[in-house]
């Protein structure tokens, strides 16, 4: 952890906004966890292979205003260590000054950091989440078909409780604030979302966990995860999301890209390339 302190802040420049990923921990994804694309025959002859990752989330300011991409893994249970106080300590903000969060979806490593000691961690943000995301969720039904997820269900309940009049829910294609519109990235999560910033001309892609192994997704994206609540939905929004990022030479970011889990993709055959930014870009 203390090789982290004095690490200087990476962010990237959009137009007049900053983008600086926050992550929480590297990681890598065990093969295991992988289907499809043939990668079960490199799982076959390469058991315990592992793609570098991350869990990371992100701020963005522009100008006063200082906005979350998602809030990683928090620090409530022991196991986990959040480095989000500590970018926000060195870029100068206290909890308070966060005036939005954006959610791509509600799975724990992006919604922990919502609540500090039983309490909302932003006391003035707005949280953003899609509505089916929000529907899914809060859906009792959905709530007993997943007991394995069923502490991320109550969780998801209380930090919607906790944030109570604060929590505007959004259609895909939305501009959720000025300059940042929501996309439809359905597959990992029923409510899953991508993020477009645009400042001055210049453009970045939120892309939330449209990858969570780079090693293997970028060049086939039809490798899913296990862990993906709808596969074909999953793999369909990878080829879309990666597509427009080539396309338009958008920078990616992601949360479970490898640090500084921001960079530029380009078309590779049928699959992509991913080159990630220097880790010191922008200064
Ligand atoms: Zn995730």
């Amino acid at each position: 952890m203390s090789e982290h302190v004095n690490t200087p802040l990476s962010q990237r420049r959009v137009g007049t906004a900053a983008v600086l990923p926050i992550q929480d921990v590297t990681a890598t994804m065990p093969i295991e966890r992988f289907r499809g694309g043939g990668i079960e025959t490199l799982a076959a002859t390469s058991p315990g292979l592992a793609a570098p990752s991350s869990y990371a989330a992100f701020l963005v300011r522009r100008g006063a205003e200082a906005v979350l991409v998602d809030t990683g893994l928090g620090s409530e249970a022991p196991e986990k260590f959040s480095r989000l106080p500590h970018v926000l300590e060195r870029a100068g903000l206290a909890a308070g000054d966060i005036g939005a969060v954006l959610l791509t979806h509600c799975h724990m490593d992006h919604v922990g950091g919502l609540v500090k000691n039983d309490s909302a961690a932003f006391p003035n943000a707005t949280l953003f989440l899609s509505e089916p995301e929000r529907d899914f969720w809060t859906s009792d039904a959905h709530m007993a078909q997943f007991p394995e997820r069923r502490a991320g269900f109550l969780f998801v309940r209380r930090v919607l409780e906790l944030y109570t009049g604060r929590v505007h829910t959004f259609r895909f294609d939305e501009t959720v604030l000025p300059g940042i519109r929501a996309l439809d990235a359905v597959g990992h999560t029923a409510g899953h979302a991508a993020f477009l910033l645009e400042s001055e001309g210049e453009s970045l892609l939120f892309g939330a966990d449209i990858v969570h192994a780079a090693l293997w997704q970028f060049p086939n994206p039809d490798i899913y995860a296990t862990f993906d609540l709808d596969k074909d939905k999953g793999i369909a929004s990878r080829r879309r999301l990666l597509s427009l990022a080539a396309d338009a030479a958008l920078p990616l970011a992601g949360a479970h890209l490898p640090f500084p889990c921001i960079g530029m993709v380009r078309r590779s055959g049928d699959g992509f390339t991913f080159v990630p930014d220097a880790s010191d870009t922008g200064g």
